[in-house]
């Protein structure tokens, strides 16, 4: 179990804190997996953009991967190497713009790709395709491959706009659709994709297999991640990217928050509440979106228990007017009190990149620690929420 490794009495809460150690740990991981086999691991930005910890990375990744025309722009000024980029749809006004940025071009259909061809020489250009197997349950809201997905083309649409364009100038096909997973749903995926689509992987240089690989778990399986890639790599001659978000900062950093009151609970039943500078709804969305219960080090230092558990319980929420701002049921050995910090793990991920002023809530600060020290590298105030309305 990762934990702070800094004073966190020492930051101003609620912030988020990266941990240096922490991340460069999960890059040492990436890298040899990028190492043993060839292949080109790059940081999707979605889920981690704290641009201020990619000298850390860079020399370790191979790129980045971008959502659209800013996060493209971000990756190419402060990252380097590859630029990629995937939207379900290009505006052409931003074409011109994001043609100086990004290297390759992943398109959502090959119609989408002929649109905007001639703009584009000199550019690696691909397909996002969707083989429609699902690996996962539940979560539909992350699962590319759910019913009537919008992201990448089946193999019958594939197949017919092929049929009408043509794939000069496509070099390489693109999937994404695991979301937290072992290598086990990515050999199945990629069997399936080999058996749909492997007549065109013939005619491709490169695949690209998504996000969604959980490679610097504790339980990822890498070897047979490395026998996938390989098999793409020796079989198509094909290279091989993997783009995760997750897995370069898992468990890299930590979101911090003080209790400002503790609420009792009455008589019928109910927990004690505790209201936190922190809420779900504005700074960890993923907590109501996914839904999921993060956990939490009391003191920063050992997990709390479930409801129950320990001595002392508490329904955990935040300051705004959300019924459903609530992090979620926790006890712990002592008593809440005023002026407690409290430690959510594993907030490098889905949380900066994510965050929102609703209720004017003030956004987190943004630390990052080296060396049992937490330094602040962004602060936030009313001009940021002024700003952007
Ligand atoms: C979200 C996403 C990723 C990163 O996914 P993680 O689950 O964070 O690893 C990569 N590529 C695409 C196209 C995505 O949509």
């Amino acid at each position: 179990m990762r934990t702070p490794t800094f004073d966190i009495y020492s930051v101003k809460t609620p912030c988020y804190v990266t941990e240096e150690e922490y991340l460069s740990r999960n890059a040492d991981i990436l890298c040899s997996v990028s190492k043993r086999t060839g292949c080109k691991i790059l940081l999707a930005q979605k889920a981690f953009s704290m641009y201020s910890a990619y000298p850390l990375l860079k020399d370790r990744l191979d790129g980045t991967a971008a959502s659209g025309l800013f996060e493209a722009r971000l990756g190419h000024e402060k990252f380097g190497g590859e630029t990629h980029v995937y939207s379900p749809a290009y505006s052409a006004e931003q074409m011109e713009e994001l043609a100086r940025y990004a290297d390759h071009f992943v398109f959502n259909s090959i119609r989408q790709y002929d649109m905007f061809k001639n703009a584009l020489s000199g550019k690696e250009c691909g397909v996002r395709i969707n083989p429609r197997f699902s690996t996962q349950k539940g979560h539909e809201i992350y699962d590319p491959c759910a019913k009537g997905s919008r992201l990448g083309q089946t193999l019958p649409s594939f197949e017919k706009e092929a049929a009408l364009y043509g794939l000069e100038g496509i070099s390489g096909l693109h999937f994404h659709t695991l979301c937290e997973q072992n290598s086990d749903a990515l050999k199945l995926t990629a069997e399936e994709v080999e058996r749909q689509f492997g007549g065109f992987l013939e005619k491709m240089s490169w695949i690209n297999f998504g996000g969604g690989h959980h490679i610097t778990r504790e339980d990822y399986d890498i070897e047979t991640l490395c026998r996938v890639i390989e098999h793409f790599r020796n079989k198509y001659s094909l290279t091989v990217y993997l783009e995760p978000g997750e897995a370069v900062a898992l468990n890299a950093g930590f979101l911090v928050t003080t209790v400002l009151d503790v609420i009792d609970g009455g008589t019928d039943g109910e927990y004690d509440k505790a209201i936190t500078d922190m809420s779900a709804a504005c700074h960890a969305p993923d907590v109501l979106e996914m839904p999921y219960r993060p956990v939490l080090l009391e003191n920063g230092a050992k997990p709390a228990g479930a409801a129950g558990e320990k001595n002392y319980t508490y329904t955990l929420g935040g300051p705004t007017c959300l019924a459903g701002d609530v992090t979620g049921d926790y006890s712990f050995d002592r008593p809440l009190k005023a002026g407690d910090r409290l430690v959510f793990c594993d907030m490098a991920i889905y949380s900066m990149c994510k965050n929102n002023t609703f209720n004017g809530m003030p956004l987190p600060s943004i630390y990052l620690a080296r060396d049992g020290r937490a330094k602040e590298v962004k602060s936030f105030g009313y001009e940021d929420f002024l700003s952007r309305l």
